[in-house]
């Protein structure tokens, strides 16, 4: 969500500032802009729409070694030319660009507007490049922004040019990433790395109320209030070329395709043959303390939430823990009961999703246990929560997750197996599910072999504006999960239900334009599956059934069969073809895959 670029060095910052927009784009946004100074002036262009759209202003051309660029998600203006960041003041003199909400923007507005100041746009964020030319004194920039921050209410990462002062450029952080990279004789920064890995070598990440002073030779961190703190950085965790597209059309389709080798790095030295258990470095609690969690909490939002209600069923199963996963949108906003003895799971892939992050921040506070299943190394959450389990699945930068929705259902399989053999998993079960997550990427690689099945199954929404995904249990978490794929990249309505739910009112929906998915795998629940899908076929409503090989008991008007693993682990490779099924869906819809309407990937305001 919203972008952030910067730039001061002893290159041309302009080609360097577009190249991290265009970096940034997959986390969505609806306009885009850039200021570059030079010799005591600011060049400033900025459009409504697409990169590509700015890059037609041709603003490679500004000369100059310095400046800001930014990716807009608009929340206060409609998205507009003259919404679109940076902001400048009247004189044009100092440029801003801010990611998150002014909540005291109104006042501020009024007051400003009282001494005189005139409005070029809707924004709230506009409204911080006039306080800070109201409040120069001529003293050192990071103290005129630091002073005028102490006004605002609110969130941000923003960043602060002026062009009279050439040689340095102000970030600051409260609620919105930002992080800086280091180069040589050259400093960068981004709301996250992907803005400038071509460029640095390490990085550091601010910590809310921080303040940076960034030159081309280095940086300072303070808090508002002016003491300095102390950073260290850290090596960049992914290369340039993790963030390309390959030889693939979409993002999404790389991603879905990363699964295997991805998964693969996830288990990676975690599993341990030897006592049939698996090894988490990252939780750092002792069996003991383990040994004392009576209950375990998921929390997340989107797909990270449903990866958690999926994994609910394994933590259940085998460590018979009470497992919940609820929604950290939700969860914050109700005044939870914070029990000692459970422990608190945040799932996020950025570690940077607000909700989730309150979600965390209000734990603590109470004193709550809580870990992070993080894919970001250094991201907020991840460094919030201090314990966790890193996903290790490189970056993901199609908007809906895929690959890191299945590498979070493995690391929380990790952790259950963990947890289910301090106390009731056999030896011999332990061992079963090692080999059988051993097992899972070469399974997933066979499905993913299987792609022009699905293309096919596809073709079953030519005419469908509706349709149903049903499961039961961890079926039903997948189903939620395919139907969400489903409504984010087709924009068709996807309706996820358990299945045994069906005829107690959206029965009534069904009809021979309504597909029914199914998640069918072979288990105890199969019949009782078999008994919905007999209710939805005498209503006319054709069903794909995503199952196991072995006789069918029932007519599907079209189905998919997955390899049989563990019945534990089946949920994972039952998904895959799901994601192919969205993914094909909107193709033949001829939908903006990577970047669907509205949505951005990672979510950082409220
Ligand atoms: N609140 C600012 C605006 O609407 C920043 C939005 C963003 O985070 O991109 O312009």
């Amino acid at each position: 969500m919203c972008g952030i670029v910067g730039y001061i060095g002893k290159r041309q910052a302009a080609p360097i500032l577009m190249a991290g927009l265009h970096r940034l784009e997959y986390r969505g946004y609806d306009s885009a802009g850039i200021a570059v100074g030079n010799k005591g002036t600011l060049k400033v262009a900025k459009c409504k729409g697409r990169v590509r759209e700015l890059d037609e202003l041709k603003p490679q051309r500004f000369k100059g070694m310095m400046g800001i660029a930014h990716t807009r998600w608009a929340t206060n203006g409609e998205p507009s030319d003259r919404n679109a960041h940076p902001h400048c003041d009247s004189a044009g003199r100092f440029a801003v660009v801010h990611n998150g909400i002014i909540e005291n923007a109104a006042a501020l507005k009024e007051q400003l507007t009282a001494r005189g100041v005139t409005f070029s746009s809707d924004t709230d964020t506009e409204v911080f490049a006039h306080l800070i030319a109201m409040m120069d004194d001529g003293s050192p920039l990071e103290n005129v922004v630091s002073a005028a921050l102490r006004l605002v209410v609110g969130t941000y990462g923003l960043a602060v040019i002026d062009a009279a002062r050439p040689d340095v450029l102000v970030v600051a952080r409260n609620g919105s990433p930002i992080v800086l990279g280091i180069g040589d004789k050259e400093m960068l920064f981004g709301s996250d790395s992907a803005a400038f890995v071509r460029h640095a070598t390490s990085m550091v990440h601010l910590d809310d109320g921080e303040i940076a002073v960034v030159r081309a030779d280095g940086y300072e961190t303070r808090k508002l209030d002016g003491t300095s703190t102390v950073k260290t950085p850290s090596a960049l965790v992914w290369k340039d070329e993790a963030y390309e597209k390959g030889a693939f059309d979409h993002y999404m389709r790389k991603e879905i395709g990363d699964q295997p080798e991805a998964v693969r790095r996830t288990l990676g030295g975690r599993l341990d043959a030897r006592f049939q258990t698996t090894h988490l470095g990252g939780i750092e609690l002792a069996a003991r303390d383990l040994l004392d969690v009576r209950r375990i909490k998921l929390l997340g939002c989107g797909a990270a939430y449903i990866a958690g209600a999926t994994a609910s069923h394994l933590i259940e199963q085998l460590a018979r823990l009470p497992t919940q996963a609820e929604p950290a949108s939700e969860f914050r906003y109700r005044n939870p009961v914070i029990e000692m003895d459970t422990l608190y799971i945040a799932v996020s892939q950025s570690g940077e999703t607000f909700d989730t992050l309150a979600a965390v921040q209000e734990i603590k506070r109470r004193g709550g246990r809580i870990i992070g299943i993080v894919n970001v190394v250094g991201s907020t959450i991840a460094r919030e929560c201090g314990h966790g389990i890193y996903l290790h699945a490189g970056p993901e930068i199609a908007v809906v997750s895929t690959k890191t929705f299945t590498c979070s259902v493995v690391a929380l399989a990790l952790l259950a197996i963990h947890l289910g053999r301090l106390r009731d998993l056999s030896n011999a079960n332990g061992a079963r599910l090692i080999k059988g997550l051993e097992a899972l990427p070469d399974h997933i690689a066979a499905i993913l072999k299987r792609e022009d099945e699905i293309a096919q199954l596809a073709e079953c929404f030519q005419k469908a504006e509706h349709a149903f995904y049903i499961g039961r249990a961890a079926g039903y978490a997948i189903a939620m999960e395919g139907a969400l794929k489903l409504k984010e990249v087709s924009y068709l309505h996807a309706e996820a239900y358990p299945a045994s739910e069906l005829k107690h009112g959206p029965l009534a929906l069904v009809t021979s334009e309504t597909p029914t998915v199914i998640v069918l795998p072979r288990d105890d629940l199969y019949r009782k599956n078999v008994s919905t899908i007999e209710e939805i076929k005498a209503r006319g409503g054709p069903v794909i059934a995503i199952t196991h090989p072995g006789e069918a008991h029932v007519a599907f008007d079209r189905s998919f069969e997955v390899p049989m693993l563990e019945p534990e682990l089946d949920p994972l490779l039952l998904n895959i073809p799901l994601q192919l099924l969205a993914y094909h869906v909107a193709l033949q819809r001829g939908c903006d895959i990577d970047q669907p309407r509205n949505l951005a990937k990672s979510v950082t305001v409220e």
